[in-house]
């Protein structure tokens, strides 16, 4: 079946309402956004065009534009709402979310359809636009989705142990035979930034330049992917995976783990090749 903006638009409701029901977007925690093809703008008639504004605050003192991103320059994402409820994206769409425009030179947006009274895009809008120009880059143009949830397990992991790159990736491909084909390029740690920052944002494609998903310390997962259902996926794979480590441990030692042998043969079996520097670091 085709799909129309408005059925899109049911689309992408339905998985923030999906994010909800599992309990990762309490409030107006969690945030998506999809960079849009043509076909799948609002209609014209339906679209109202705001004033430009800034990307986020200017890099260097004295310049009057905001950030710029040059590899999403004119693009257009459906984003949600800054303090919007994600289990509300159903009940009204146009007020929990948003189309926004990047201009000609990426650093200046409007808004061309939805955040009724007075809305605003998220306040993570910096790190999706800097996520969205790293994967667009890396990607070839193929990821579109990025997604912001607070996992309960994975929060709670940056609790307990010391983590890095390697050692939350060692961590998660050892106690789950299919993590390393889910990521098999590991998966990124940020240590506590403050939430809606330009380090954050700045920080996160960073690590979005090597990973599809970053564990923000104290926070939550971030992830990019090429559709809301693989990116939402991936995050599900990682929450499940830290799921399993905590009930193991809470019932006591942890004596079996997936072996450095046994995941070189998945990863032979599959034809994937896993992050070497992450894979010499399992004994
Ligand atoms: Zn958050």
């Amino acid at each position: 079946m085709k799909q129309t903006f408005h059925s899109f638009i049911d689309r992408f409701a339905q998985t923030a309402n999906d994010i909800w029901l599992k309990g990762w977007a309490e409030a107006n925690a969690g945030n998506i956004s999809l960079r849009l093809d043509d076909s799948l703008l609002p209609p014209k008639n339906s679209r109202r065009s705001s004033k430009w504004q800034p990307t986020g605050p200017p890099a260097q003192s004295g310049r009057r534009a905001g950030r710029e991103f040059p590899q999403i320059a004119g693009d257009c994402f459906l984003i949600s709402a800054a303090g919007s409820f994600l289990k509300n994206f159903k009940l009204s769409p146009d007020e929990n979310l948003g189309v926004i425009q990047i201009d000609s030179e990426g650093s200046n947006y409007r808004v061309l359809w939805g955040f009724a009274r007075n809305g605003a895009p998220t306040s993570e809008l910096l790190t999706h636009l800097y996520i969205h120009s790293v994967r667009k880059k890396i990607s070839n143009g193929k990821d579109k989705a990025v997604i912001h949830a607070h996992c309960p397990a994975l929060s709670a992991l940056t609790f307990i142990l010391p983590l890095d790159d390697a050692r939350l990736t060692k961590l998660l491909w050892q106690m789950h035979a299919e993590c390393i084909l889910a990521f098999p390029e590991g998966v990124g740690f940020i240590p506590w930034q403050m939430p809606g920052s330009s380090a954050l944002a700045e920080k996160t494609a960073e690590k979005l330049k090597n990973f599809h998903a970053v564990l923000w310390q104290f926070h939550g997962i971030i992830a990019a992917g090429p559709d809301l259902d693989k990116t939402l996926g991936l995050i599900e794979t990682i929450e499940k995976t830290c799921e399993i480590y905590i009930k193991a441990i809470s019932a006591g030692r942890i004596k079996n783990k997936l072996s450095k042998k046994q995941l070189l043969k998945i990863a032979d079996h599959f034809r994937l090749k896993p992050n070497q520097k992450i894979l010499s670091q399992i004994k």
